[in-house]
């Protein structure tokens, strides 16, 4: 049994998949919010919930916002800020008397996109979340790929190319720089642009997300780049944005599928439950 944990900012989501995919259960309790301890503790507890639900023991992945510094083991990136300079990994195995696997949440929604969901069966996925933020995961042979400093896929704070016209003045970041492209792509900017029902702003939306998305096919030429987020429910996303990313692809045609999510709102708390391993057999 594979238990997964979606350590967000408001609420602990845990599931149990059996090693086929099917969900054996599923509960979620609030964040201890600033309280780390506490949230060591809710994870322990949702984990032995789900344990005692399900009669069995699971392995158990984590995803969390930010990620585990490769030099010191410790919290970074996270928006969550009482996890930051944190052992979480440390102090979880200790809570839980195993080994946990933890990754950021962009990488465990790319990741259970490609186990199981609409990127399953291809070989390179590029998961992207297009909501609070502007996130991005890589799955390569169904591993997630965490890079030297732990931020491949982290495109969201590469400034946007080619910017022009409505672009400018580059909008500034809470990163401390201008022009990211989650200032340009993330739910709120959509919304203040028009929104989803604003043709208009759809069309800036749709040429800034082909030029950014892009930019990824050309350094990592993906199979498919599966969307999540809030912004990936509209649907002309995926028939306007190929039509426009070829002009920008050095390429002379470009096979990269765009597909929307499989999973929803479950795709965090599947790919964490995935760090372990995916089905043994995919048919
Ligand atoms: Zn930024």
């Amino acid at each position: 049994m594979r238990i997964g944990i979606d350590l967000g900012g408001t609420k602990i989501e845990g599931i149990a998949l059996d090693d086929s995919g099917r969900e054996l259960a599923r509960r979620r309790v609030p964040t201890p919010r600033g309280d780390y301890g506490g949230t060591v503790d809710a994870v322990a507890a949702l984990v032995a919930t789900i344990e005692s639900l399900t009669g069995q023991q699971g392995t158990v992945g984590v995803g969390m916002p930010g990620v585990l510094s490769r030099v010191s083991g410790l919290v970074k990136n996270a928006n969550s800020t009482c996890l930051i300079g944190r052992p979480l990994q440390d102090d979880l195995e200790t809570a839980l008397a195993r080994p946990v696997r933890l990754a950021n949440d962009a990488n465990c929604f790319a990741l259970s996109e490609a186990v199981d969901g609409a990127g399953r069966g291809e070989r390179v996925v590029f998961g992207v979340i297009l909501g609070t933020g502007v996130g991005g995961g890589i799955v390569v042979d169904g591993q997630v790929l965490e890079g030297r400093n732990g931020i491949a896929g982290e495109w969201g704070h590469n400034p946007l190319p080619l910017p022009g016209g409505d672009d400018l003045p580059l909008r500034p970041c809470y990163c401390g720089r201008a022009g990211c492209i989650e200032t340009y792509l993330c739910g709120p900017a959509l919304e203040r642009d028009g929104g989803a029902a604003d043709e208009a702003a759809l069309a800036r939306y749709e040429a800034r997300l082909a030029r950014a998305l892009a930019g990824v096919i050309n350094v990592l030429d993906p199979d498919v780049i599966v969307l999540g987020g809030g912004v990936s429910k509209v649907d002309r996303l995926y028939s306007n944005v190929p039509q426009l990313w070829g002009a920008h692809v050095f390429s002379d045609r470009v096979a990269t599928r765009l597909a929307k999510h499989a999973h929803g709102d479950s795709s965090g708390v599947r790919g964490a439950a995935w760090l372990w391993g995916g089905p043994p057999a995919i048919p």
